[in-house]
């Protein structure tokens, strides 16, 4: 097993490095910046050269992190790693690694659709392959982003044609940057909330461009809520906290989570089901990409997939956490 679970985390023994380990530990490759990937503590942090400004922000200013270009290939006590694109947030990296001619990736979070804010996923071949599975149940279909943005930008119009401020839910690294980058500047004034701000100076440096936006403060605030601006904030901005500022609020939320009713239509007017990870069909097109024999499954309907690749002739293994039930709240995980 050139790569194990480990209580830390994925463990490459021959390279003496973890990856994403979920504990501090000597040398710790991160796949991409969401919470549960980039823990701090560690002594020292590899990362893709886009991804690095944004797992410093997690880590730690004062953390080692170094990085890597998309494709440069490095030896670890004579393993050879590379870090290829994985489409799911700026930065966000596949794990390649090869030891003795035989060849493991680690896929982090993913997804195919190209995406404006962030690198498109690349299909890297290898025997083993160790594969997210967060919506790996066969209902899980994603309409094509420019559908689900405009959406999004309808609604943000016909609120504003009735006098109400849109708010729309997002995780603050990723999801909200990708909706920021699909609203529609003509349609009114835009605010992100401080969260989702912080990030964009990375974005910002990997050349990526957004819509203006207005800075979240009492004075802006006060001058344009008449204007029925759209608000981008994280969960913990509910709509009770921006009625308080703006007044007549219309809220949604965009997450794949949002699909088949999703967790928040008691609590949001509109669920948008975009989602920075792979369908299940683009679970099992990703997976065929690879040509790989071997498949571990992690992260997710971890029993359903592995049950499928079996039927369809792989040998496929569960690693790690056994079969998740649904989320109980959103924030709960980061897309
Ligand atoms: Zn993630």
């Amino acid at each position: 097993m050139l790569i194990e679970l480990t209580p830390s985390g994925l463990y490459c023994s021959a390279g003496d490095f973890y990856i994403d380990p979920q504990a501090p530990v000597r040398r710790a490759i991160i796949t991409h910046a969401h919470t549960d990937h980039a823990k701090p503590g560690s002594d020292a942090y590899l990362t893709s050269r886009s991804g690095k400004p944004l797992v410093q922000q997690r880590v730690g200013l004062r953390a080692k992190v170094e990085s890597l270009e998309f494709g440069e290939e490095i030896e670890i006590r004579g393993v050879k790693v590379s870090l290829h694109p994985a489409g799911h947030i700026l930065g966000s990296t596949q794990v390649r690694i090869e030891y003795h001619g035989e060849i493991w990736v680690v896929s982090g979070d993913y997804k195919l659709e190209p995406d404006a804010t962030c690198e498109t996923f690349e299909h890297v071949k290898c025997h083993t392959f160790i594969t997210e599975s967060t919506f790996a149940k066969p209902h899980y279909k994603w309409k094509a982003q420019t559908e689900i943005f405009n959406q999004i930008n309808d609604w943000w119009q016909m609120n504003s044609l009735w006098g109400t401020t849109s708010l729309i839910g997002a995780y603050s690294l990723g999801k909200a940057q990708r909706v920021l980058a699909g609203l529609d500047p003509g349609i009114g004034p835009i605010m992100v909330y401080p969260t989702v701000e912080k990030f964009l100076p990375a974005y910002k440096a990997a050349g990526i461009s957004f819509p203006e936006i207005l800075p979240f403060n009492e004075t802006t605030i006060a001058e344009i809520r008449e204007k029925r601006p759209l608000i981008i904030a994280p969960p913990q901005f509910a709509r009770v906290d921006a009625e308080k500022k703006f007044g007549a609020v219309a809220s949604a939320f965009a997450s794949g989570w949002m699909s088949k009713g999703g967790l928040h239509s008691k609590i949001h007017d509109r669920g948008f089901a975009l989602s920075d990870h792979a369908d299940w069909e683009g679970l099992l097109a990703a997976i065929k990409a690879t040509e790989a024999e071997n498949i571990f499954v992690m992260h997710g309907f971890t029993n359903t997939l592995v049950n499928h690749l079996r039927s369809i002739g792989y040998n496929a293994h569960v690693i790690g956490a056994t079969q998740r039930v649904q989320p109980a709240a959103e924030h709960s995980l980061p897309e």
